[in-house]
């Protein structure tokens, strides 16, 4: 049957929205949303290479010598979801398994020898303190000169400055420029060059609006850097809205999150200037404006709770995985790097047919190989290993070949792996795949976002009433 061109069409795969577990979105009566990466999309190379020299200038003016300031940002060497050896000064790559894939020593790759003797020696536990997780489009470019100070103080005949001691200034170097102005002043002197404006914002907030939906704006900005950018994203674009704050009915800034989700810092309420007018508050008002507060205080105020919330953020960590652990919240993560993910999967899906096929063939031969493996064995014992039984030596040229063909086959997987890979990024591979496994990265968003897309926008393509259901979870046995 052929489609009518005038009834409404699903978007196209990479503007999906993607399901983890069922929502309906009937059932949710108030949405919230993350500000920055979240309703705010950056030119990435743009802010990145700011925040990256910011840094460096920071570091600067602790005292690091003067020969850092060559060091130039590589937007592409860095991916989200990596995680930090702040001991050995290595950038790695998990799988689901925390098995480590990929390693980089500064700015070089560990050859397959390195890493195994480095990570698979003992039971590692990727965690805090050792080990930070790269979970946010703003940690790249930390990452990025992360790597080469590591490099630069293993060359330098000054003073030394060790692993993790180069990891903490730099994030605290970081951090200072976004909480100290030095970055968001010149991101709001020419928003234009920073900040992406989606056409398609303002229509989808109100879209969900129509249908009677509360919305509310939570973002951990403060109110001018907030005001800033939502007035260049939200004002003059509907009719309707004389400006951003009437697209929400409760704005929140300065929020903490995590802490949000999980401690009880009071609200304060603000004036349109952002200054603190009232601190704890009493009630909410529409259209309120509010800095700081928690989450069971704001579920009381907006007498919705649980499951009729969903929050949309693009921090694995403090948007999604926090309030998931905390409450009954509904979530959906942002991740932009969706787009290029799926669109390169769609094009290479014949190469990624015939790695699967590999794989097949790759797991038949080894169990092959080792059932012959074991007759051998046993053929020793019980003494009937002699040159010239001939059994004996047509089962073991067998096993060569077959030891030979596994070889070849491994090899082939590597190189398609490796071609498939480096369309993404030539260093790191996919985002939600380490190898044929899903990403550390990718089973945090399995886990704990009920929803994930690549853009705020997405939901526009879908009705009000839409019923969010995930594909069935196969087990390896009931796969084909
Ligand atoms: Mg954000």
């Amino acid at each position: 049957m052929l489609a009518n061109p005038e009834s409404p069409s699903l978007p196209n795969r990479p503007n999906q929205v993607f399901v983890s577990r069922n929502l309906r979105l009937d059932q949710i009566s108030i949405i919230g949303f993350d500000m920055d990466y979240t309703l705010a999309r950056y030119h990435r190379k743009h802010l990145e290479t700011l925040a990256h020299r910011i840094t460096l200038d920071k570091l600067l003016k602790r005292g690091y010598p003067d020969a850092i300031k060559s060091i130039k940002y590589d937007p592409d060497f860095v991916i989200r979801g990596l995680t930090v050896d702040k001991q050995l000064g290595n950038i790695l790559k998990l799988d689901r398994h925390s098995h480590v894939g990929h390693v980089f020593h500064g700015r070089r790759k560990l050859t397959n020898e390195e890493r195994r003797k480095v990570y698979r020696s003992e039971k590692i536990h990727f965690e805090p303190p050792r080990f930070a997780t790269v979970d946010t489009l703003f940690s790249l470019p930390e990452m990025c000169l992360y790597a080469d100070l590591v490099d630069f103080f293993e060359q330098y005949d000054g003073p030394k400055i060790d692993n993790w001691q180069l990891f903490v200034d730099t994030r605290e170097c970081i951090d200072e420029a976004h909480k100290d102005n030095s970055l968001k002043s010149i991101v709001t002197a020419d928003l234009p060059h920073y900040v992406e404006k989606e056409p398609m914002l303002a229509k989808t907030l109100h879209k969900l609006r129509s249908s009677g939906k509360k919305l509310f704006l939570l973002t951990n900005s403060y109110y001018k850097y907030t005001d800033k950018l939502m007035s260049y994203l939200l004002n003059d674009e509907l009719s309707e809205y004389p400006a951003w704050q009437a697209y929400f009915d409760v704005v929140i800034v300065g929020a903490s999150k995590p802490g949000f989700f999980t401690k009880n810092e009071p609200f304060a309420k603000l004036d349109e200037d952002g200054t603190i007018i009232e601190r704890p508050i009493k009630k909410f008002e529409r259209s309120g404006l509010y800095q700081g507060g928690n989450r069971k205080s704001f579920e009381k105020f907006v007498r919705y709770s649980g499951e009729e919330i969903l929050y949309v953020g693009d921090h694995i960590y403090g948007d999604i995985l926090r309030s998931k652990k905390a409450s009954l919240w509904r979530t959906a993560l942002v991740v932009e790097e969706l787009e290029d993910e799926i669109t390169i999967i769609s094009e290479n899906t014949d190469l990624i047919s015939k790695i699967n096929l590999l794989e097949k063939e790759r797991r038949e031969l080894d169990a092959l190989a080792n059932l012959q493996r074991q007759e051998l064995s046993s053929m020793e014992k019980a003494e009937e290993k002699t040159q010239e039984t001939s059994v004996y030596s047509r089962l073991k040229k067998d096993r060569d070949r077959i030891k030979r063909q596994l070889r070849q086959v491994s090899k082939r997987i590597n190189t398609l792996e490796t071609q498939l890979e480096q369309q993404f990024n030539k260093n790191w591979g996919l985002v939600f795949k380490e190898g044929q496994e899903t990403s550390r990265f990718g089973k945090q968003v399995n886990d704990y976002a009920c929803l994930y897309t690549s853009r705020v926008t997405n939901f526009f393509g879908y009705s009000n009433y839409q019923y969010f259901r995930g594909a069935p979870e196969l087990l390896p046995h009931e796969q084909t």
